[in-house]
C-alpha cells in the first residue's frame, strides 16, 4: 500500500454561471484549470433566493459528463430529448452528454437552502460522440458503508469495503464518496493507484486528510497511491473524496463543449447552431 499525500491545496473562487447563479468554482478556474479527467467542480450553496432563482436556462453540452449531487433543495432538470427529472436532497444525476444535449437546470423552490455540487468529467475521444445517457439516482439507492466507528460513507460511484455505488458504465471508472467522520474517528480509503483524486471538506469542522489538516471549503489534490487516510478532528466533518482514471488526451475546451481539437470545437458550435443537438 502506498498512502497518498496532499500535493496541492486550493480554495474555490466566487463566480456566477447560468442566468446568474452564485457559486464557488473549485476546479476549472485559473488556480486549478483541471485535474484530468475532472474539468470542473462547482459548489452552490445559498439560502438567499436571489442567488439561485434565475437557474441555468437552456444550454448545450457536448463531449463530457455532468454530475450533479444535491445536498439541499430541489432542481428540475429537462432536456430537448424529453427527459425530465426532479433532483431532490441526496440525489445524484450522472449525465453523459456525449454528442450533445440541450438542457435546463432550474430551481424548484422560491426560498430555503439550495446546496450541492456539479462535477464535470471528461469523456475519452472514442466516447465523445456517444448517445446521451442519464443515470438518475434517488437517495435511497445510494448505499452506505460503515467501515469503522464514527464513520459513514455514501458510496455514489466505485466500491468501498464491498459496498458498490449505483453509478455504472463510466469510462473513467470513477470513485465518488461522501464521507461523514466524527471527532477522533478515522478510515483508510483504498483508491485505484493511477487515478487522479481529490478531497474536499464541505461541512462541519476541519478534517485530517493524508495526515494534514484540511479546513472547510478547501480542496486537496492527492498524489498517486493506493489509499488515502481521512480522520475527524474537533468536530464532525463531511468530506468528498473523488477519483477517476486520467485520460491523458488533448483537451480543447470552449464553454459547454469539451473536445480534443479546435476543429471539433468549431464543429460543435456549427452543429449547435444548426439545431443538430
Ligand atoms: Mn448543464
Amino acid at each position: 500500500m502506498t498512502e497518498r499525500s496532499i500535493v496541492r491545496r486550493i480554495r474555490g473562487t466566487d463566480t456566477s454561471d447560468g442566468a446568474g447563479v452564485k457559486l464557488k468554482r473549485i476546479i476549472g478556474q485559473p488556480g486549478l484549470d483541471m485535474l484530468d479527467p475532472f474539468l470542473l467542480l462547482d459548489e452552490f450553496r445559498s439560502d438567499q433566493a436571489g442567488d439561485y432563482l434565475a437557474g441555468f436556462p437552456e444550454h448545450p453540452h457536448r463531449g463530457f459528463e455532468t454530475v450533479t449531487y444535491m445536498l439541499a433543495g430541489h432542481m428540475q432538470h429537462g432536456d430537448n430529448h424529453g427527459n425530465r427529472g426532479d433532483l431532490g436532497p441526496g440525489s445524484v444525476q450522472w449525465m453523459t452528454a456525449g454528442r450533445g444535449i440541450l438542457h435546463s437546470e432550474m430551481p424548484q423552490q422560491e426560498n430555503g437552502l439550495m446546496w450541492g455540487f456539479q462535477l464535470w468529467v471528461n469523456l475519452p475521444a472514442k466516447d465523445k460522440m456517444t448517445d446521451p445517457r442519464y443515470q438518475d439516482i434517488s437517495p435511497e439507492r445510494i448505499p452506505m458503508a460503515h467501515p469503522s466507528d464514527g464513520v459513514e460513507v455514501k458510496v455514489i460511484a466505485g466500491e468501498l469495503f464491498g459496498v458498490v455505488g449505483p453509478v455504472a458504465g463510466v469510462a473513467t471508472a470513477p470513485v465518488y464518496l461522501d464521507i461523514s467522520v466524527q471527532p477522533g474517528a478515522q478510515l483508510e480509503i483504498p483508491l485505484p493507484e493511477g487515478h487522479s483524486a481529490f478531497a474536499y471538506v464541505f461541512d462541519g469542522g476541519d478534517a485530517q486528510v493524508a495526515g494534514e489538516v484540511l479546513s472547510r471549503s478547501e480542496l486537496a489534490v492527492l498524489s498517486k497511491g493506493t489509499s488515502v487516510r481521512v480522520a475527524g478532528r474537533d468536530a464532525a466533518a463531511r468530506v468528498l473524496v473523488v477519483a477517476g482514471k486520467p485520460l491523458g488526451e488533448s483537451v480543447a475546451r470552449y464553454g459547454p463543449f469539451v473536445m480534443n481539437t479546435p476543429e471539433q470545437i468549431h464543429e460543435a458550435i456549427a452543429d449547435f447552431r444548426a439545431g443538430k443537438f
